[in-house]
């Protein structure tokens, strides 16, 4: 990864490493070269291919919605400290309409206001972390219990309703698909055939304990009895970021007006990806968009990573293509996995699959004017072991996205989207309560 404008250090400590005995390894002297060489190379040693983007005949799409998360874990200052993570998630949609009347450069804050009025929901829970006790049980049952509850209770169990449908497969007419299978919160034994279909609980054929549906999504597995990781909190937003979006996605499928879902640009803040047990999800959310394409139904997906190693890479090269003045033509890159290998992750492993497992998005650098520039995932729907794969035609409706998005740049941060920062707000740290008032919530619990 190379390194980012921000974290280079400065010259003068830089040129310190010529002292190191390690130094008259050839590697060493080439690595010390390469890290002191404060002029950037003038040449793009990349193989990226930009493509000009040409909107003709590509319509932009009518709705957006978006999608953002945060969370915040907070402290006591009693021995010992108990510690609780607060999670906030929020869904807004924006009237491009009214966007498009909005000064991008200096926006009106109560304009910005008129965008939004009553079309954003948020949802927030908190989960016990350390040295927190409910009368209930153990810290293990009360996470679980948190999870399925969190779930079922807020908005009148829409979200919960988007944990069936893609669990169960519910798109497909006369499904009758158990869940995915799952390892059980009890024994810890794989349930193979997981929950049966539309049920909200089951029993684990090995142990006879009860499961939940939302167990399923495993955040057991990154507890033990007494406390919790905050990676409990920061997979709990990421898994109701994918329920949210997918909300708004499931609501507009099932309208009347079929066009709905198709005439929308779904955003979510950061990639497209599941990571570890929580990418149990992936294939249904692949085949789900795989047959939405196919009935001439595409949905339009993307998100947007602003950090990272995609990030830093594209930061590295994007001066090289054009635009190289605002008002040339947008261009874009498709990267295959062998460009990712290759290119971003310089390591040549081709024994996993890239993203196979995790992934329901894949990889595209946009810019669309000298200063912007963004990474973006989009949905392609199947998966193909093809080192060659995806090549653009297989990104779902890029076209419409593309042509889409200029609409919504914001010119206030660089590469930013206006529903994202949108959404940024709504979902942020700064609308919790102040962290002096929830650790004295906190201290007053426990007495
Ligand atoms: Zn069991």
């Amino acid at each position: 990864m190379p390194y980012s404008q921000g974290s280079r250090l400065p010259g003068e400590s830089a040129s310190k490493l010529g002292h190191l005995a390690v130094v008259q390894s050839d590697w060493v002297k080439a690595l010390v070269g390469d890290f002191e060489r404060l002029k950037s190379d003038d040449i793009d040693h990349s193989s990226t291919e930009w493509t000009e983007f040409d909107p003709t005949g590509h319509l932009a799409l009518r709705n957006v919605w978006a999608v953002d998360g945060s969370f915040v874990a907070v402290r006591s200052e009693q021995k010992p400290p108990k510690e609780v993570a607060f999670v906030k998630t929020a869904l807004l949609a924006v009237d491009r309409a009214k966007l498009d009347t909005i000064d991008k450069d200096h926006p009106h804050p109560l304009l910005l206001q008129d965008i939004l009025t009553g079309s954003a929901v948020f949802h927030s829970t908190v989960f016990p972390l350390k040295n927190v006790r409910t009368t209930l049980g153990t810290n293990y049952d009360a996470v679980r219990n948190i999870v399925r509850d969190s779930l079922r209770i807020d908005q009148g169990g829409a979200f919960y309703e988007t944990l069936k449908w893609v669990a169960f497969r519910k798109w497909e007419t006369g499904s009758t698909a158990t869940s995915p299978g799952f390892d059980c919160p009890h024994c810890a034994q794989t349930i193979e055939q997981g929950v049966a279909h539309d049920a909200d609980e089951g029993l684990c054929p090995h142990c006879k304990g009860t499961v939940f549906l939302s167990d399923m999504l495993g955040f057991h597995l990154d507890m033990n009895e007494d406390n919790a990781p905050e990676s409990v909190a920061s997979s709990y937003m990421l898994v109701m970021e994918h329920l949210m979006l997918f909300t708004a996605i499931r609501l507009l499928w099932g309208h009347t007006d079929k066009s709905l879902a198709t005439e929308t640009l779904f955003i979510k803040d950061g990639p497209l990806t599941l990571r570890s047990q929580y990418s149990k999800l992936v294939p249904n959310i692949r085949d789900f968009l795989e047959h939405a394409k196919n009935i001439g139904r595409p949905l339009h997906v993307i998100g947007q990573e602003k950090s990272g190693a995609f990030f830093d890479h594209l930061s590295s090269i994007a001066r090289f293509p054009a635009p190289h003045s605002r008002g040339e033509p947008a261009s874009y890159a498709a990267l295959s996995h062998d460009y990712v290998r290759r290119e971003v992750y310089r390591s040549p492993d081709l024994s996993n699959p890239y993203g196979k497992r995790t992934n329901w998005g894949e990889k595209i650098y946009v810019k669309f004017d000298p200063g912007t520039y963004m990474v973006l995932n989009v949905p392609t729907g199947a998966y193909s072991d093809s080192q060659a794969f995806p090549v653009e035609s297989d990104l779902i409706g890029l076209n419409r996205i593309l042509a889409t998005l200029p609409s919504l740049i914001s010119h206030k941060f660089e590469g930013a989207l206006f529903p994202i920062e949108l959404a940024n707000g709504i979902a942020s740290m700064s609308s919790y309560p102040s962290a002096a008032i929830l650790t004295r919530f906190l201290e007053q619990q426990s007495k």
